[in-house]
């Protein structure tokens, strides 16, 4: 029996149904192929949960794997249960959850609830200044190593969940069973071992976190404190497949107090996070921990159209020798067949896309709109060309995940000046904001502060302000007068904070007292957009101010440590980790994109440029079948259009280079020799578009329509006579 809050059942198939209706005190897993609805089916289980069970809202944790995600799931989940319930559902991407709940448990972990998350810009400054200890070393053994190197090093160890110690003794370990001694990897592990040691004591000293010390910390945090996941009565998790070791020690720990009332939905066809660690082992994990475990297959695609799921299935994934055989069907009619477009140069290319994109929108105009476009790139720096041809037909776009907004250098400055207010430990923090503007101090003075400050037990901050008050007498007064500015700013801002100013507050005051808008005109030729981005910062802060007070689930809990300032630095270095783009940003700009921030997404037409040897799959890759998989994703983010495109040269590194199509392509068009991808003539895919839109217009829009259908050549009108007759009787 239904009630009447839960008609929306109705819009799922029987093997959805199922899903929902499981019982929820034993565990599930629900597997299925892209478009099948898994995430529509765990936004409904969240709903069937509190609707029927009469679970608290607040006692049901569900985890995305992106920030992205995270909204979408929101917006679907109020339409279901309400605004105000859905914000008290505990949901949020991995770290956030984690960063959340180390706030308010941070003492019993051992760190401060002060505690500044650092982000991979930040972790790399750190880790090349204890890199450069060992240069004399590598170089003597021609051995070039980066600090981003480094750094992915020590994350790969840290998913594996091992400390600098265990790192170390993991090392000695294997070269002892080694039998040569000519192995440089011993003397990249021999380094990363000892930069992994400093490293880690430097975020301590710092209070500071880094992302994956979030997850670990996390997992401390859960199973050795009851209290941290006493709330929890069911945790759901998206996209299972990408998660790592740790994020599974994670689940593990917050279902704890579940016994078992655990959902996961995911698609071992589309991991693509190898490279970060996932583990698609901890599906059959799962099954072995949570006694018990159900498993329901999705089968039918709502995404796309068939000859998109035939193309990709059929060609791409099942190459893969070592899959799961997955059927998947389409309720809709088979559309127009991928279109595969080869060009001589990315110019070439890239004009190509942009035109057609225009020839879309002109012809289904009022139906296609911009934002329903995608371009799903391998890695972002091949987006230049592409963002300079859709620039030259006036297309608007916008790039999701690619230059991150809060990963611009005019936002950190600002963060910077918060950060160090809120932390004062925060090294980082501290030798960017204290030449923002220029103060002329050097690099050697301010080491020289920092040991001076670590002998005598204070923070470098409060080091810098003795100079400022003259606790020191052996300090130079030109040194004195250069710290002056810098230590009036912060002590004006930290006054502001102690009195609870809002963090929109803080930064405007902060904007006048070190004049930044002239700062920026003074320093940057693109002054304008930077200070643009400043005004985007402030409005992102009264939001996160909005979204605490509409969804503070603990605003009677004394304990928790959270000031204005710390939720509003919290909320902006989460949302730096994955992506940041508002939903208005995106709803009339052509999105680019790469494959891997695609996950999870879906467009009417999706266009998939550089599918090269070399690009795709990636020359570095040591997974071929990761890059098939990732292929396979971006391809079915389409719901009506999908276009590939490859070029025969392309510029890489200033250098022109011939390029030969993805094997992935030529082994779906072997099978299909006689013209598998054939050029777009007249689409039915279009009308599947219009069928699926044609409800939202009025009479005079469809009209407007039919005229505009109208317009175009003989093949395209005989389209848009049958959508007319369809449609607009
Ligand atoms: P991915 O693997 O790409 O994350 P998914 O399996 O999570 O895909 P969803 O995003 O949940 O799939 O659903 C894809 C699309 O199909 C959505 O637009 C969704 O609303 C629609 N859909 C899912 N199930 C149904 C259904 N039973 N009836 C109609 N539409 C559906
Ligand atoms: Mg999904």
């Amino acid at each position: 029996p239904q009630t009447p809050g839960e008609t929306f059942l109705r819009s799922l198939n029987a093997a959805q149904l199922q899903a929902v209706l499981h019982d929820p005190a034993s565990p599930l897993q629900i597997l299925a192929g892209p478009g099948s609805g898994k995430t529509k089916v765990l936004t409904s289980r969240v709903a069937y949960l509190i609707l029927h069970h009469l679970l608290p809202p607040s006692s049901i944790c569900a985890v995305t794997f992106t920030n992205k995600a995270a909204t979408e799931m929101r917006e679907r989940l109020s339409k279901l249960i309400g605004k105000q319930r859905m914000a008290e559902v505990r949901m949020g991407t991995f770290h956030a959850l984690c960063a959340l709940y180390l706030r308010k448990f941070s003492r019993v972990v051992g760190i401060e609830p002060n505690f500044t998350v650092c982000d991979a810009e930040e972790s790399k400054k750190i880790i090349s200044g204890f890199l450069k200890h060992h240069k004399d070393f590598l170089s003597s053994k021609d051995i070039n190593l980066k600090d981003g190197a480094v750094l992915s090093y020590i994350s790969r160890a840290k998913a594996k969940g091992l400390s600098a110690k265990d790192f170390i003794a993991e090392h000695k370990a294997t070269k002892d069973h080694r039998s040569s001694d000519f192995d440089p990897q011993d003397d990249i592990q021999h380094v990363v071992g000892n930069v992994y040691q400093q490293y880690e004591k430097a975020l301590r000293q710092s209070s500071s976190l880094d992302f994956d010390d979030l997850l670990l910390f996390g997992v401390k945090l859960f199973t050795e404190h009851p209290p941290a996941t006493s709330w929890c009565r069911h945790v759901l998790v998206d996209e299972f497949q990408d998660t790592n070791v740790t994020q599974y020690e994670l689940l593990r720990a917050i279902a704890a107090p579940t016994k078992g009332c655990v959902t996961i939905v995911g698609d071992p066809d589309q991991s693509i996070y190898g490279w970060r660690s996932a583990e698609v082992g901890n599906l059959a994990k799962m099954r072995k921990d949570f006694v018990g475990t159900t498993q329901i297959f999705l089968e039918e695609n709502y995404r796309s159209t068939g000859s998109i799921l035939k193309a990709r299935d059929s060609d791409l994934v099942s190459e893969d020798k070592s899959r799961i055989p997955k059927t998947l069907l389409t309720s809709h009619p088979s559309g127009t067949t991928p279109v595969l477009r080869s060009f001589s140069s990315e110019q070439a290319e890239a004009n190509f896309i942009a035109v057609e994109i225009k020839r879309l929108v002109a012809f289904m105009g009022g139906v296609l709109r911009w934002g329903d476009f995608a371009i799903l790139l391998r890695f972002s720096a091949l987006s230049r060309a592409i963002e300079s041809a859709l620039q030259k037909e006036a297309i608007p776009s916008a790039v999701l995940g690619g230059h991150k907004f809060f990963e611009r250098q005019e936002i950190k400055d600002i963060l910077a000046y918060l950060q160090l207010i809120d932390n004062p430990s925060f090294m980082p923090a501290l030798t960017r904001a204290i030449n923002v503007p220029s103060r002329g101090i050097g690099e050697k003075s301010l080491e020289a502060l920092i040991s001076r400050a670590a002998k005598t037990k204070i923070s470098p901050l409060e080091a810098i302000e003795r100079i400022h008050d003259a606790v020191q007498p052996d300090i130079k007064p030109a040194v004195k007068h250069k710290v002056g500015s810098f230590v009036r700013t912060v002590r004006a801002l930290r006054t502001l904070a102690t009195e609870g100013a809002s963090p929109p507050d803080l930064i405007q005051r902060l904007l006048q007292l070190i004049e930044y808008e002239n700062h920026l005109k003074r320093t940057q030729p693109e002054w304008e957009s930077r200070w643009e981005n400043v005004q985007e910062l402030i409005t992102f802060a009264s939001d996160v101010e909005h979204d605490v007070n509409l969804s503070n689930p603990d605003a009677a809990d004394a304990s928790s440590s959270d000031t204005p300032l710390r939720l509003f630095l919290q909320a902006s270095m989460l949302s730096s980790e994955g992506d940041n783009q508002s939903e208005e940003d995106s709803k009339e700009k052509v999105t680019i994109t790469t494959c891997h921030a695609a996950k999870g997404l879906e467009w009417p037409v999706v266009i998939i440029p550089a599918v090269e040897q070399g690009t795709f799959p990636f020359y570095r890759t040591d997974d071929v079948q990761e890059e098939r998989r990732l292929l396979y994703v971006a391809c079915t983010r389409a719901q009506s259009l999908l276009y590939l495109s490859h070029v025969s040269k392309r510029q890489v590194g200033g250098e022109t280079k011939p390029k030969d199509i993805s094997e992935f392509i030529s082994a779906a068009t072997k099978e299909h020799s006689v013209g598998f991808f054939r050029a777009l003539h007249s689409s039915s895919s279009l009308i599947n578009i219009f069928t699926a839109r044609t409800s939202q217009f009025s009479t005079p829009e469809r009209a407007v329509i039919s005229r505009v259908l109208g317009r175009v050549d003989a093949s395209e009108v005989e389209v848009a006579r049958r959508v007319a007759e369809l449609y607009v009787a």
